[in-house]
């Protein structure tokens, strides 16, 4: 594979030869008709890779893993986890191979992963396989949350296999090429603390040390500093979906990240009307994963983290657990200290507001918009509208807007920053009816819509004249969403 500059692209299988206990050798199924339907120029150009390249025949069967790369072990990876509460021992990537690693332009290492190359042995009842609507709505969506700044797995190319695949009913087969900074999840060390030595669970973390979090390594009790960062990161990230309304949907401990992106980007959508309560996986009855919950069962993951690494926190399990918990004491602490900073700035408050002024009056916003059934993203536009002095457009929302006049006069009071709630608060999000529209579109064959969504998407703070319908919530008969995690 040539890169950008002429020179070849080097895979390298480090994870492959380093975790032969965690790592399969595979082949992806061999597609009968590939067609590359979307290709990520600029991330292909981040990686090193020469977009004219991938879009040649020999590019898009690389693209699939139909052809190998020099240096690249295809591995699937395996890993156990938590699946709404209960414990699988062996998950695996059932119909997902990792090519290998690739050193971006940036002189990060990142992973080349696929999605949906057929089965291999941790496929279980699975087909292996994965159809075009949701791997174009994983481009889209993982792309959204990049370019609002949220950390992520990113999306390359998205390739139709020529394979139909059956669903409830026969729909076109595609794999989706993921680049992430890593793929080690919370179930690889549920998986090595089962299946392993204390041996291999202190090789994964000084694996997941050096590429992720390499300031642990220089801490007194580097598990301890590891195990605290996972926290940070997490904190972090989880502040970042509830600030921009996104509910995940699928928060298995498989898919929770070590490096703090967020990853698998199944039964995931947006909140249009603000509710904590919102769930839009059909497979989620009981509202585990709901949005209001996200924090919660973040918290809860890590503690399953703790419960893998504890050999690895001190020899005495005593020790060892209460080394654990006074770690974990700090993930409250810490997301909500991410929340309220990413509020302050949403609400145009300086950070040096004062904090409990701001908490009480986001906690007042949020009750009014909740009982309102406002929709979030557009009523945060509209506030930095109000913020210059116009009012009314945030008024309208709100069938009763009383409440929300005085609600307004204290917040106004404090000065806020119009300009700065412009560049905090998105105007386009993937909104469930447009990722709908768009990939009913391009499962039909017009990839229009799709590719018009995703520039819309590509520049979330920018409001530009002739966009209206992107900006706007779904029309009253789109329904209440539901979204298949049979993907
Ligand atoms: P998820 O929660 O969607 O990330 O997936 C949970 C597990 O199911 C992982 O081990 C996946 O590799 C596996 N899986 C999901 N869909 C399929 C499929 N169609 N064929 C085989 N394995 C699958
Ligand atoms: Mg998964």
């Amino acid at each position: 594979m040539r890169a950008a500059a002429g020179t070849t692209l080097t895979f390298e299988g480090r994870f492959a030869s380093e975790f032969e206990e965690l790592a399969v050798p595979w082949q992806a199924e061999e597609a009968p008709d590939p067609r590359l339907l979307v290709l990520n120029e600029r991330l292909a150009f981040e990686l090193g890779l020469n977009p004219a390249d991938l879009r040649t025949p020999a590019g898009t069967r690389l693209l699939i893993g139909n052809l190998i790369p020099e240096g690249a072990t295809p591995v699937a990876q395996a890993y156990a986890g938590h699946q709404f509460g209960g414990y699988s021992p062996i998950l695996g990537d059932g119909r997902a191979l990792l090519l290998g690693e690739v050193t971006d332009a940036h002189g990060q290492v990142r992973d080349v992963h696929l999605k949906g190359s057929g089965r291999t042995p941790f496929a279980r009842a699975g087909d292996g396989l994965a159809v075009v609507g949701p791997m174009l709505r994983e481009y889209l969506v993982s792309e959204s949350m990049h370019a609002m700044g949220i950390p992520t797995t990113r999306s390359l190319a998205v390739v139709g296999t020529g394979r139909p695949v059956r669903r409830e009913s026969m729909l076109p087969g595609a794999v989706l090429t993921r680049v992430a900074s890593s793929h080690l999840r919370v179930g690889s060390f549920q998986f090595a603390r089962i299946n392993g030595d204390t041996g291999l669970l202190r090789r994964l973390a000084d694996h997941a040390i050096s590429r992720h979090h390499p300031a642990a390594a220089k801490a007194a009790q580097p598990y301890v500093a590891f195990f605290d960062a996972v926290i940070a990161a997490q904190a972090s990230l989880v502040a970042r979906w509830m600030l921009v309304g996104f509910v995940h949907g699928v928060m298995n401990t498989d898919n929770m990240t070590i490096s703090g992106e967020t990853i698998d980007y199944g039964p995931c959508a947006f909140m249009d009307a603000f509710n904590p309560g919102a769930v839009y996986s059909s497979i989620d009855q009981g509202g585990r994963y709901a949005y209001g919950n996200q924090p919660l069962i973040a918290e809860w993951n890590l503690t399953r983290l703790a419960e893998a690494l504890l050999p690895l926190l001190h020899e005495d399990q005593e020790q060892a657990v209460a080394l654990a918990v006074e770690s974990l004491g700090a993930f409250g602490t810490q997301y909500s200290a991410a929340w309220l900073a990413g509020m302050k700035a949403k609400l145009g408050l300086g950070a040096d507001a004062n904090d409990d002024v701001a908490a009480t009056l986001a906690e007042e916003l949020l009750a009014l918009l909740k009982d309102g059934e406002v929709d979030y993203t557009s009523f945060f536009r509209a506030l930095s509208l109000a913020a210059g002095g116009a009012t009314e457009t945030a008024r309208e929302l709100f069938a009763d807007p009383a409440a929300f006049d005085a609600w307004a006069e204290r917040w106004l009071a404090l000065a806020p920053d119009a300009e700065a709630m412009g560049r905090a608060n998105p105007v386009y999000i993937p909104r469930n009816h447009l990722v709908e529209e768009a990939l009913a579109a391009a499962t039909a064959g017009d990839l229009a819509p799709f590719n018009r969504l995703a520039e819309v998407l590509a520049d979330p703070y920018t409001e530009r004249p002739g966009l209206e319908r992107y900006a706007g919530p779904a029309p009253d008969d789109f329904g209440s969403y539901r979204t298949f995690c049979g993907t």
